[in-house]
């Protein structure tokens, strides 16, 4: 089943969009079969999630933190993650910058745009990234890559375009800034839901959790 649906998603993904596979909820032998199909990125959204199945999964992917990443796990996020998608302020950067010093490791990152505002939500607000990029980019362990966005959620995919072009936009300014130790590669955005409509407004990394896995159980 697994394996039969990163098919049917690779098949349709256009060429240079990549597929993380987001795990969350899901044990050692669902994350390893989808390996085993073709996935080449993970994303976790827990660091305790990520622990439980690391070991367990033998195959080689790059494994990419997704989630609200608090400054008391960091130090053991950098450890086991090849990326983290989800900086969204300059002390937490810095807090990654301290660890990665220590262990002369050059962790990438993502800047994560809350780019529906919503208070509840993790990510910078859109009118703060451009600022919170140059004094990230002064940092000397910690490189940006680019940005994520997750956007409210809807039923209709179709009400999360304009968060997916704003966030595109704010990609496009920062691109045009040509910042020093930031390269602007990655624009992550689009869930099971959503992933259509945020390819088609330029993301290249998409986050798919239900389509590849299933329902999840609290759902
Ligand atoms: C769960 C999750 C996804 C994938 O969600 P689905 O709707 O199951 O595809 C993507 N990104 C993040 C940050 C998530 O937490």
């Amino acid at each position: 089943m697994i394996k039969e649906n990163i098919k049917r998603l690779l098949n349709e993904l256009p060429e240079g969009v990549e597929l993380l596979a987001a795990a969350k909820e899901r044990n050692a032998d669902e994350i390893s079969e989808a390996i085993k199909g073709g996935i080449k990125i993970i994303g976790e959204n827990y660091l305790n999630d990520a622990l439980g199945v690391m070991n367990e999964v033998t195959e080689k992917a790059e494994w990419h933190f997704i989630g609200h990443l608090q400054r008391n796990k960091v130090k053991k996020v950098i450890d086991i993650f090849d990326m983290i998608e989800s900086v969204d302020s300059l002390r937490l950067a810095k807090e990654i910058e301290k660890w990665c010093e220590k262990r002369n490791k050059i962790m990438p990152i993502l800047i994560e745009v809350n780019s529906g505002e919503e208070n509840q939500k993790t990510g910078v607000a859109p009118n703060d990234v451009a600022q919170l990029i140059k004094d990230i980019s002064s940092l000397n362990y910690v490189k940006i890559m680019g940005l994520m966005t997750m956007g409210p959620r809807f039923g209709d995919p179709e009400e999360s375009r304009p968060y997916f072009i704003k966030t595109r936009a704010i990609f496009e300014q920062i691109e045009d800034l040509h910042l020093p130790n930031v390269e602007m590669k990655y624009l992550s955005m689009g869930m099971t839901n959503s992933y259509k409509v945020a390819i088609e407004e330029g993301a290249n990394l998409v986050r798919i959790g239900t389509k590849i896995f299933g329902e999840r159980r609290e759902q």
